[in-house]
């Protein structure tokens, strides 16, 4: 079996708000933390030119006793060319004839955690980190917390290995998830998201509110929008 550093982490970090989060929080648990995004044939590549913007900014911040290392970013065309959807094609973002929304991506999570074990296999790295959620989903199967578990095992065994796969989010709703950010990097930490990370799935970033850019209508930047609200409500703050 190969050895796997317990001190090392490897964050699939595609540049928005819950992979940020799911970064800030790596850092302050493991020594070593690396990254690595997937290049698919998304239509809106804006995320992914936001990434190394986001990355310095959290690197700035004193987030724990981990460094950050290097970023991985992987080419996968095959699976933007054969998949369909509102993130690949022209298509309207609205629920689909399988009752899934046109934005799910049939086999993404399962094969960017492929890869992902793949290279931190190569990288030494026992523990990965994804920042898939089961509480505000929106209906994506390779999101829930059984297929992750499942995912734990089949790589484990696949790879004859023992990575252990974190999900810091699958129980956090948004606005839990911008009170994390908050616990991990204070207001310092929520500028980052804020001013820096890309929800929106039209990849809209001509309009800056208060939670953040995107269109404001679209399922992702709702969810944000009511997550923030629903965080400030609850915290009080301005
Ligand atoms: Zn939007």
């Amino acid at each position: 079996m190969v050895a796997l550093d317990e001190r090392r982490a490897l964050v699939l970090f595609s540049g928005g708000q819950d992979s940020t989060t799911c970064l800030a929080w790596a850092l302050a648990r493991f020594a070593e933390v690396e990254t690595v995004g997937f290049d698919y044939g998304q239509r809106h590549r804006v995320e992914l030119d936001l990434r190394p913007g986001i990355r310095d900014a959290l690197g700035e911040l004193p987030l724990g006793p981990g460094r950050l290392g290097p970023d991985h970013l992987l080419a996968i065309p095959a699976l933007g060319a054969i998949s369909d959807t509102a993130l690949t094609r022209e298509v309207e973002i609205g629920l689909g004839e399988s009752g899934l929304p046109t934005t799910f991506v049939p086999g993404r999570n399962l094969v960017f955690l492929c890869f992902a074990a793949a290279l931190a296999y190569r990288r030494g790295c026992r523990h990965v980190v994804l920042g898939v959620c089961e509480t505000d989903y929106s209906g994506y199967p390779d999101c829930r917390d059984d297929t992750v578990k499942a995912m734990q095992v089949a790589l484990n065994l696949g790879l004859e290995t023992r990575f252990v796969l974190h999900t810091p989010l699958m129980w956090r709703d948004k606005a839990q998830t911008f009170a994390l950010a908050e616990r991990l990097g204070g207001r310092p930490l929520l500028d980052v998201i804020l001013a820096q990370t890309q929800t929106c799935y039209l990849g809209d970033r001509s309009q800056r509110h208060d939670w953040g850019y995107g269109c404001g209508t679209c399922p992702a930047c709702r969810l944000r929008k009511d997550g923030w609200r629903r965080w400030r409500q609850s915290s009080a703050r301005p």
